[in-house]
């Protein structure tokens, strides 16, 4: 929808008179052949935040879409097609490193858009960058939220319970902290969230009425289990174990149960790294000036959000907060189309975000356009010093 607004959004600007019988404008111009590489757990939308915006601002576009999942991107490739997409405006390439390093390398494209981890991120950005092409890289996250002692505490249990749980954690969005100011919003997190956590119903993504579903390949569900083992050895609290979960019928199925961590520390890694499953770690600090540097230290700064009914601890949060995407009693702050999408610090590489207006900076190079035409009768001397607003 918001790339069907390309008339509105590639306006441009319009100067009249800047010198005598002098316009000026600016005209935003397509860059030519532009490339997207996405990641597994969002395989239509993150492909959709880039494709529409690039191609409405006159380019054409080369995706390589995630290896795990390619098909829904093969299915709206096929959906333009019938629609009548002329031929090479929207390609589709298949593969991994090789395919994405020959992108990197491919003169012909001039600027790139990446979805993924950071490491990835980074490695694309600096390539990228190093050949002059354009790059914009969002990475990985780790996200906070901060329960204050005067939070609606039911509210944040459900918000926290869609947050850290949906899609099994596997979102850049997900909620994998609460940072509880005070034990006594930490100790009613805790006994709220255990039954919530263990009533939550788990099986194959084909059946209905499910809360979760499997995590994508076996290496992520061992990964995940790892991290778990980890956090364990290093002393945090596990008060829900999701490691031996089995669904009947699905015996081989990459399951891990939701796991809820409490007395977890920063130097835990369970604290400083990304899991991507469904582990929540309960982090216990006396105030909200504490909360804040733990949050702004960390090197992740994708999203963020604060639970709390007072107006003056909000505000501070959303001023002085190092993270790119901010809610107030809001888990997962995903911007809508015609805001933005990006993370500050390591959780993206570059200037301007996803979707949104960026997006179509993003996609496009600016030309300033300045025109003279003197009036014939006139036969006046051409004037063009500066400053012409004197
Ligand atoms: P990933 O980094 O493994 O893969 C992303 C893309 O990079 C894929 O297309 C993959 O083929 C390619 N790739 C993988 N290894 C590569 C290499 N060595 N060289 C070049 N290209 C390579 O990420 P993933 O596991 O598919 O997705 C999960 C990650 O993506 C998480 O870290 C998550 O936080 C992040 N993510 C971030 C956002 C965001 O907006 N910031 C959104 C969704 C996912």
């Amino acid at each position: 929808e918001f790339a069907c607004a390309a008339p509105e959004i590639l306006k441009g600007e319009y100067s009249r008179n800047v010198g005598p019988n002098i316009d000026a404008w600016s005209d935003m111009q397509p860059i030519g052949v532009v490339a997207g590489i996405t990641p597994f757990n969002f395989p239509a939308m993150v492909p959709l935040w880039m494709y529409p915006l690039a191609i409405v601002c006159g380019n054409c576009f080369i995706l390589k879409p995630s290896e795990r999942d390619p098909s829904s991107t093969l299915y709206i490739a096929q959906l333009l097609q019938e629609a009548g997409l002329p031929k090479g405006v929207l390609n589709v390439v298949h593969g991994d490193k090789e395919a994405v390093d020959a992108l990197i390398e491919a003169p012909e494209v001039k600027a790139l858009s990446f979805v993924g981890s950071t490491p990835i991120a980074e490695y694309i950005y600096s390539e990228g960058t190093k050949r002059g092409k354009r790059v914009q890289a969002l990475g990985g996250a780790k996200n906070h939220a901060v329960l204050m002692p005067d939070a609606d505490l039911d509210n944040a249990v459900s918000a926290l319970m869609g947050a850290a749980y949906g899609s099994c954690g596997e979102r850049c969005m997900a909620i994998s902290v609460a940072v509880c100011v005070g034990d006594q919003i930490a100790d009613a997190l805790v006994q709220k969230l255990i039954p919530q956590i263990k009533a939550r119903k788990i099986g194959a993504g084909t059946s209905c009425g499910l809360a979760m579903g499997p995590l994508v390949t076996a290496a992520a569900r061992d990964k995940v289990k790892g991290y778990i083992d980890a956090g364990v050895a290093q002393g945090a609290s596990l008060v829900v174990d999701g490691r031996d979960l089995v669904v009947a019928g699905s015996e081989n199925g990459y399951f891990v149960g939701g796991t809820l961590f409490d007395k977890v520390t920063p130097e835990m890694t369970i604290y400083t790294d990304e899991i991507f499953g469904p582990v929540l770690c309960i982090v216990r600090v006396g105030s909200l000036e504490q909360a804040m540097q733990l949050i702004n230290d960390h090197e992740y700064g994708n999203g963020t959000c604060i639970f709390t009914r007072d107006g003056e601890s909000a505000r501070l949060f959303c001023d002085e907060i190092e993270v790119g995407m901010v809610g107030v009693n809001v888990p997962l702050p995903v911007p809508v189309a015609y805001h933005g999408f990006g993370g500050w610090k390591r959780s993206l590489f570059g200037d301007l975000h996803a979707y949104g207006p960026d997006g179509v900076r993003f996609y496009t190079r600016k030309k300033a356009i300045t025109q003279r035409w003197p009036q014939r009768a006139s036969h006046e001397a051409a004037q063009f010093a500066f400053p012409s607003n004197g």
